[in-house]
């Protein structure tokens, strides 16, 4: 399949990995767009949050938990945010489901 993220999540493009367990991958976005932005994807392709499954439920808390224990370990105490871009009109330009983590600057509101 050409999906970048199953070709990170299977090693054969690089990236800056953070943490791997049997059903989650953990890497740095390769375009900060804060001090601290990673994202969160599932070794499983879903390519977007509407193909989500009820068998996903588990596998989704699981995401939001390994972004909850990172953003501990990279020093973001002081707050963070949490982001899923679905589609076209949501932003979504990988179609891998992906969990973006921002921390270590001030966010804003209403995101543009
Ligand atoms: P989205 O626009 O929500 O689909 O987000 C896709 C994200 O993937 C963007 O923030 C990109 O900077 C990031 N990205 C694209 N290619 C790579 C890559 N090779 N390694 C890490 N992050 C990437
Ligand atoms: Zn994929």
């Amino acid at each position: 399949m050409d999906c970048l993220f199953c070709k990170i999540v299977a090693g054969d493009i690089p990236a800056r990995k953070l943490y791997e367990d049997d059903q989650v991958f953990a890497f740095h976005d390769i375009g900060p767009q804060a001090p601290v932005h990673f994202l969160v994807v599932p070794k499983r392709h879903i390519a977007t949050l509407n193909d989500l499954g009820e068998d996903d439920k588990a596998l989704a808390g699981h995401m939001l938990f390994t972004a909850q224990r990172l953003t501990k370990e990279l020093g973001c105490d002081a707050g963070f945010r949490v982001v899923m871009n679905c589609n076209a009109q949501g932003g979504q330009t990988v179609y891998h489901i992906h969990m973006h983590v921002l921390g270590q600057r001030q966010m804003h509101w209403p995101p543009g």
